[in-house]
């Protein structure tokens, strides 16, 4: 296996057809900061443009998938100008809500549609945690599959803002279920996202990986142009449904509440944050 080191992220090549893309801050529970971010960026491109990769997996290192994204993150790259930007926004420093408005759309959404878009099919492998900007990542993957222990929350809803930047959880919960998941902000189990649809297979912890890594394998023997072509029409279909011109909408009234919660309480969430009792409950599982 030959393999890669970027500064937050595994870059590996199990098999010759095979990527596997990991996330390797497992001391913050695989927290998104801006150099993963980046990181996860630089790996999708690198597995898009090798020719020899047919299909790529996306997994984190043990023990959790990830925690999402690193609000403590000091925001150390300067957007735009240490690495190169996937959105042509700018003005990334503005003052006011245009600065987070592009932060967001370079960081968050337009990042998350390109792995979305990736041109080969993408497998997430999930265990642990798996909570807000991790369960956009996974979304962003083609199939998902967890592991019995993997959870799925969102609980932005009680820091005050309407869910994550990439708003796809009509579309992967049906709206009746998304609805439950934000108002509730409990983490929901493997069993129960595979009953949504939203989780393609749940096997065993030590089963994982090379489940995964079989059902890649599996995917490999297909012609590599109509995998690409099929990604490509069921990704068209959905979004001929609707869902860029939603998730763009949805965008909007992120920013919106980030926009308020900085009018009323000088931070762009609400700091009185989860409460306790919901708090227990989202870490049940
Ligand atoms: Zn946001």
């Amino acid at each position: 296996m030959t393999a890669h080191a970027f500064e937050t992220v595994l870059y590996e090549r199990p098999e010759p057809h095979i990527a596997r893309i990991v996330m390797n801050r497992p001391e913050a529970r695989n927290a998104q900061d801006l150099r993963m971010t980046y990181d996860l960026n630089a790996a999708m491109d690198r597995a898009a443009q090798d020719d020899e990769v047919k299909v790529v997996i996306v997994a984190g290192a043990d023990p959790h998938f990830s925690a999402g994204h690193d609000l403590r993150d000091p925001g150390t790259l300067r957007l735009g100008r240490d690495r190169p930007a996937v959105s042509t926004w700018g003005a990334y420093d503005a003052e006011g809500a245009e600065g987070l408005f592009a932060r967001e759309q370079e960081i968050y959404l337009q990042m998350t549609r390109r792995w979305r878009d990736l041109p080969k099919p993408t497998i997430a492998a999930v265990q642990g945690r798996c909570i807000a900007g991790g369960l956009m990542l996974a979304w962003a993957c083609d199939l998902i599959v967890a592991s019995e222990d993997a959870s799925f929350v969102d609980p932005v809803v009680a820091m005050g803002v309407c869910g994550v930047e990439w708003f796809l959880h009509p579309w992967e919960l049906g709206p009746r279920k998304a609805k439950e998941l934000l108002f509730m902000a409990e983490a929901w189990s493997a069993s129960e996202a595979m009953a949504f649809g939203m989780v393609n297979r749940v096997v065993p912890r030590d089963a994982l990986a090379d489940t995964v890594l079989g059902m890649a394998r599996r995917i490999a023997q297909m012609p590599a142009f109509a995998l690409k072509m099929t990604k490509e029409a069921v990704n068209r279909s959905v979004d001929a449904m609707g869902q860029r011109t939603a998730t763009d909408t949805v965008f909007g009234l992120h920013q919106l509440c980030h926009a308020h919660n900085r009018q009323r309480f000088g931070t762009i969430v609400d700091p009185s944050g989860l409460p306790e009792a919901v708090r227990g409950k989202a870490g049940k599982r």
